[in-house]
């Protein structure tokens, strides 16, 4: 076991005192077999929410209809969700009913691969009912169970299988690959949302373009958001495709492929947070400012540095014939004279009082814009009587 599933122990421990069955459960389990890092641990158990809410002091009822809640121990979250059977998913989003069941046997089977439908005790041993230790040796992504069966169920399944290939660099396996080209169609009646969470990590993936041949090679882009009606965009991304941490950047990238369509139609259709749409717009224009400029003080004093990853990673896809890193944007925003406007010397006030019988109004807003672009690209210098100076030789328009 490694670190993070020696402090979950606690956890399945805590269950099984009272009498309950509790297993580390899905992508967890997968990850430790793969040996690779894991982003959170899940817990399965026979054990209702009420009975966990009964059992720990610290539990978030995140999704109790569906059985789910998070349980906090030492600072962590721990997902833990009783053991349940799931009718079929109708309106795109949850499954029409959930049955609470004893055994993780059919918990198991309502997974979505072979590799996801894993479950191992507090002492490892592994429950592998479908094969999936098999499947992860062979590197395949398989349907638990009938395929078409699987994705009629719950078609974002399909996406879901990209989004594994993607991550992992697995192939998908034959059978598995039939009923997602048979089924694609299905992808139209999701909700929005579990397909951007899912394409989100799909464009994220290590291996994203082995995913992308599959997107490809299914057409399944044709059942997505905008590239439905756009389908020809899909062939301005230049290969190999490159992994995009955020969906800010996956949105910035399509309009940069395709300025015809807006960021905001592209938010608005994939039904974007407003922190994505901001990501996004901010990549955009800084990009935009990138090629026609090049990499300048406007540019790094604009960038956020919370963006500067992602900018660059869209440089390096786009851009190909010219590198820039990390080191540059920082030396560069070093050397800024000022941050922000806040930095500036001379503020609204200080204006109005060298223009003491002028009207307020906007053009006080563009004079400081100006000379905070002059103070930034370092013609003008922060200081009170240099500004005043500028002013003069170069007095705003006011009316
Ligand atoms: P990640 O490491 O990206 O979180 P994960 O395998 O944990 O991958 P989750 O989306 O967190 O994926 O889901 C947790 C588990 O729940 C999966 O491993 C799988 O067993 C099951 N699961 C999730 N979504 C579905 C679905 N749509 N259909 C069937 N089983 C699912
Ligand atoms: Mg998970």
């Amino acid at each position: 076991f490694t670190k993070p599933f020696l402090d979950a122990l606690y956890i399945i421990e805590k269950i099984e005192a009272k009498g309950f069955k509790a297993y580390f459960v899905g992508g967890c389990v997968r990850d430790l077999l793969l040996e690779h890092d894991m982003k959170d641990i899940d817990i399965a158990t026979s054990a209702t929410p009420n009975q966990i809410q009964n059992i720990f002091d610290k539990v978030i009822p995140v999704g109790i209809e569906h059985g789910t809640v998070i349980v906090r121990h030492q600072k962590k979250s721990y997902e833990v969700t009783t053991f349940r059977l799931d009718g079929s998913y109708s309106d795109g989003r949850h499954p029409d009913s959930v049955q609470f069941i004893d055994r993780i046997d059919e918990d198991l089977a309502r997974r979505d691969f072979t590799m996801n439908a894993l479950a191992m005790d507090k002492y490892g041993n592994l429950v592998d009912l479908y094969g999936g230790k098999e499947d992860l040796k062979k590197k395949l992504i398989r349907s638990v169970g009938d395929g078409m069966e699987r994705f009629t169920e719950d078609p974002l399944r399909i996406i879901r299988a990209i989004r594994f290939a993607s991550q992992l660099g697995f192939s998908i396996e034959e059978k598995t690959l039939l009923a997602m080209g048979d089924l694609k169609n299905e992808i139209e009646h999701l909700a929005v949302e579990r397909i951007q969470h899912e394409m989100g990590k799909f464009f994220a993936g290590k291996y994203v373009d082995i995913g992308f041949s599959y997107l490809t090679s299914l057409c399944l882009h044709r059942h997505l958001p905008l590239f439905k009606e756009n389908p020809y965009i899909i062939d301005k991304f230049p290969r190999p495709i490159e992994s995009f941490l955020s969906f800010g950047e996956v949105i910035a990238v399509c309009h940069l492929l395709e300025p015809k369509l807006t960021v905001q139609e592209w938010v608005k259709q994939w039904k974007c947070s407003n922190k994505i749409k901001t990501e996004a717009i901010t990549l955009v224009d800084i990009f935009n400012h990138y090629k026609k400029q090049g990499l300048d003080e406007w540019l790094v004093y604009q960038l956020d540095p919370i963006y500067d990853e992602g900018f660059l990673r869209i440089v390096h896809y786009l851009d190909k014939n010219h590198e820039i890193n990390k080191h540059e944007i920082k030396c560069l925003r070093n050397s800024l004279p000022i941050t922000s406007k806040k930095d500036l010397i001379l503020n609204g006030h200080d204006i109005i009082k060298i223009f003491p019988q002028e009207k307020k109004g906007p053009w006080i807003q563009k004079l400081i814009n100006k000379i905070e672009k002059e103070i930034v690209e370092k013609r003008l210098k922060n200081n009170k009587n240099d500004i005043k100076e500028w002013i003069k030789c170069n007095p705003p328009e006011i009316n």
